[in-house]
């Protein structure tokens, strides 16, 4: 048995589910843990190890815990859309995060549009984008529906 143990009821996760081991909980846990908001909710976000952040369908960001907070310049991303957050070169330049004609093929983007439409949460995806000050940035997401918003996850820190 590994040390994976979902966070809500403490049943031992499938090692092999990139996601549930990301996530730290079970499906269905996840989605309880996820509704009930709260303190709950931010007790849980921060439990993770991913930088991780709630978007809406127009990625912006309704919720992050302090790892994704901290590659935040001003540490402050609620309200933020994810490419602002992240500082992404093209939503400096081309016009609102998710708005712009490079957004079309923005991996973010559709994963976070994918999974809400489908509800199939996707892990290991690799993104490169843009960066302000960096050439460029690459790193691995995973996604995961939560009702009407999306749970994105950094796998490896940009
Ligand atoms: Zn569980």
């Amino acid at each position: 048995m590994g040390q994976g143990a979902c966070f809500r009821c403490g049943h031992s996760l499938d090692e092999n589910d990139g996601l549930r081991v990301l996530t730290k909980t079970c499906a269905s846990c996840f989605s309880l843990l996820l509704s009930t908001g709260g303190k709950n909710l931010s007790d849980y976000l921060e439990s993770l190890d991913a930088p991780s952040a709630l978007l809406d369908h127009e990625q912006t960001i309704v919720f992050a815990n302090n790892r994704f907070r901290a590659m935040v310049i001003d540490h402050n991303s609620s309200g933020l859309r994810v490419g602002e957050a992240l500082d992404c070169m093209y939503a400096a330049t081309l016009g609102r995060c998710g708005d712009s004609v490079a957004c079309l093929l923005c991996k973010i983007k559709r994963s976070v549009e994918h999974t809400l439409l489908t509800g199939e949460g996707l892990c290991r995806v690799p993104i490169s984008y843009p960066h302000k000050t960096d050439s460029r940035r690459t790193f691995l997401i995973a996604t995961e529906r939560v009702g009407t918003k999306v749970l994105l996850l950094l796998e490896s820190q940009p």
